[in-house]
């Protein structure tokens, strides 16, 4: 060791002597320890990463895998009643539908459009359904089908399903007696079923404003309509602009979500530009469009 110490400069001695002296090796092994330890936990953050990615790829929708489940105008051979569609319809209970069925493969969402029908924006917005065979729930007043029952034939006849809104859009209705409330409900039911031979089906109900009870429920599933929630309100009737009524569905979309719309009660020439954007927009997504159920 002397002798291969003179090989060396002074400086480059002392250098060594640190390195190979006890107490620097116990420094080096020291600071190899925090290099191991770094790239350990590098590398098993970057794996983590990488399982996520590879997660977030399988769980995003299938866009494209096919058009959405269309819908298709019902025959004379179909069904004898109106509005009674091929797909069963689960039992009717008293329990609010505020979600879709999760069990399809793809995320699915329903449209809904409240308030109508109308002369001017209803048959916009079937012709935007039809466009993107987007099947919807039209939660009517009773007073506005009865006036427009070509609306109502269009309606069912592109293979949507019909709501019960009331017969004036009475957001009362939920605080009647049981008494009251049973007739009121029998008497839009019947009038909204009435409008064509053969009658409608009337598959849902919803309180206006949504203004539920208990009660309200349990009517609804007695005069054997579901009662119809939503998980996604577009605010259409403030009228917040185009802008407003996309950027609401978009932020607050979900899988198994209940769309609420207007094509009724006041100026909506917003909600059918929203609705030109946003079916284009939810279908690249990969929702399909169903029913509530
Ligand atoms: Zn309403």
């Amino acid at each position: 060791m002397g002798r291969m110490m003179l090989m060396f400069t002074e400086r480059q001695r002392v250098i060594l002597r640190q390195i190979v002296s006890p107490p620097y090796i116990y420094r080096w092994a020291g600071l190899l320890t925090t290099v191991g330890l770094v790239v350990g936990v590098a590398v098993v953050v970057l794996a983590d990463v990488g399982r996520e990615t590879v997660l977030a790829g399988s769980a995003a929708p299938a866009v494209s895998a096919g058009a959405p489940a269309g819908i298709r105008a019902r025959t004379a051979e179909d069904a004898p009643a109106r509005g009674m569609p091929g797909a069963a319809r689960p039992a009717i209970t008293s329990s609010l539908l505020s979600v879709t069925s999760t069990s399809t493969e793809r995320p699915s969402v329903a449209l809904t459009f409240d308030d109508g029908p109308t002369p001017q924006y209803t048959p916009e917005v079937l012709d935007l359904l039809k466009e993107y065979q987007a099947p919807a729930v039209f939660c009517m007043i009773g007073n506005q089908a009865v006036a427009h029952p070509e609306l109502v034939s269009r309606v069912i006849g592109e293979g949507h399903r019909l709501c019960d809104h009331t017969m004036t859009h009475d957001a009362t209705v939920g605080t009647n007696t049981p008494d009251l409330m049973s007739r009121q409900l029998f008497t839009s039911h019947d009038s909204l079923a009435n409008v064509l031979t053969p009658p409608n089906v009337i598959d849902y109900f919803r309180a206006p404003e949504g203004r539920w009870s208990p009660e309200l429920d349990q009517t609804a599933a007695q005069t054997g309509m579901r009662p119809l929630g939503w998980s996604v309100d577009t605010l259409d009737w403030t009228q917040p602009g185009v802008g407003g009524i996309v950027s609401s569905v978009q932020q607050s979309v979900h899988p198994g979500a209940v769309i609420l719309f207007h094509d009724g009660g006041g100026p909506r020439e917003q909600t059918v530009e929203a609705l030109r954007q946003l079916l284009p927009w939810l279908r690249d997504q990969g929702y399909q469009f169903v029913f509530p159920s």
